[in-house]
């Protein structure tokens, strides 16, 4: 996730002795920062050996993390760590960086890939190119060894005459009267009935690849989107649209709202639902609460505004498995559990790219139906 700058970068630098170097020295009254100022500044390889720790660190939080939420507030997402490096304003602390990022097996840089690609951090990453390279060339491996992966689990598979025929599985309508601000986990969905749900988009290329790979199945699906980048991406939104997806929304900050005032909750929610309706032309009473979170007054309020809000009971994890083929068994398992009902995706997830194909297919071996939900 995005969208959480927190303060932590003042850690980063007192851990860097930087802190009093930038901002005047002798004023902090913290004595072990007085101390360290006494120290010389960090040269470029200490300066590297930090970086590496705070990518180590964050590789683990993001493995460690039970939820999305608990990830973005660990101070140490990849969004936390290029502010924190802005911060410092010192143009030799990139390419430490870059010395960090570079010693990364390709599976853990991926967690840095939206960084990586951001181009506002323009040329002062300088190693972005090479890194993108790698990443790129990452997951065609990664797709291709899944891909064969795949195939040979279908062989060990009895093939009968219809696979031959391309399977559809054109989504049913679930018609939902919002003005009741009523509340789904499963929606309601029985056994053997799966409605597909993607969050924190439009991504400018993932959505759209999602977009094709649910079209060639006939799939709709629900799509939370944030308002800033519903804004920037107005035009995918509309695609969605058109493609006969429902693009709901899912805030403007992506913030734990029940920890908001109140006031600038409801704004979160109402501008949210603003936005996206703009970006797309279709105002839809649907709405998903960051992380899931929420509480009593949230939930009325957003039921007094006759929006339906929608949580869900298959989670796929996709914002922390990188790995295709884990990923892909975790989504099973949450299948074998639940047997149906809502999952939750990510369209801003490479990984989330790479499965979806292939859980597809197993829903149709599964004689599974698909579900998309429509304002009344
Ligand atoms: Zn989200």
């Amino acid at each position: 996730m995005r969208h959480r700058s927190h303060a932590s970068w003042k850690t980063l630098a007192s851990t860097l002795g930087l802190l009093v170097i930038f901002s005047g020295s002798g004023r902090s009254s913290d004595s072990s920062t007085q101390k360290r100022a006494e120290t010389a500044p960090p040269d470029a390889a200490s300066l590297t050996a930090q970086m590496r720790d705070d990518l180590r660190k964050a590789l683990r939080l993001n493995s460690e993390a039970a939820t999305q939420d608990e990830w973005s507030q660990s101070g140490y997402t990849p969004s936390d760590i290029f502010q924190n490096l802005k911060d410092l304003r010192r143009p030799e602390a990139w390419d430490s960086l870059c010395q960090a990022l570079s010693t990364l097996p390709a599976e853990d840089l991926a967690l840095f890939q939206d960084e990586i690609e951001n181009p506002v951090h323009g040329e002062q990453l300088s190693c972005a190119p090479d890194l993108a390279l790698k990443l790129k060339n990452h997951w065609e491996e990664a797709q291709l060894a899944f891909a064969q992966d795949q195939m040979l689990e279908q062989m060990g598979r009895e093939f009968s005459a219809k696979d031959e025929e391309p399977i559809l599985l054109p989504s049913m309508e679930k018609h939902i009267d919002a003005a009741r601000g009523p509340v789904y986990s499963r929606g309601e969905l029985k056994d053997g009935e799966i409605a597909f749900t993607f969050d924190d988009g439009p991504h400018p290329t993932r959505t759209q690849r999602i977009m094709e790979i649910l079209r060639n199945s006939g799939i709709r699906a629900t799509f939370f989107e944030l308002g800033p980048s519903a804004r920037e991406y107005s035009a995918i939104s509309r695609q969605l649209v058109d493609a006969g997806h429902t693009v709901a929304s899912h805030s403007v900050t992506h913030p734990e709202l029940p920890k908001l005032p109140v006031e600038r909750a409801e704004k979160e929610i109402l501008n949210g639902r603003t936005m996206v309706a703009q970006a797309c032309g279709v105002d839809v009473p649907f709405f998903r609460f960051p992380y899931g979170a929420r509480n009593r007054t949230l939930t009325d309020f957003v039921k007094s505004r006759g929006m339906a809000s929608f949580f869900w009971n298959m989670d796929t994890l996709d914002w922390k498995i990188r790995n295709p083929k884990t990923l892909f068994e975790n989504i099973l398992s949450e299948l074998n559990r639940e047997k149906g009902g809502i999952i939750l995706f990510h369209d801003v997830h490479e990984q989330t790219v790479i499965v979806l194909p292939y859980l597809i297919e197993e829903l149709k071996a599964r004689n599974f139906s698909t579900v998309v939900f429509v304002p009344h």
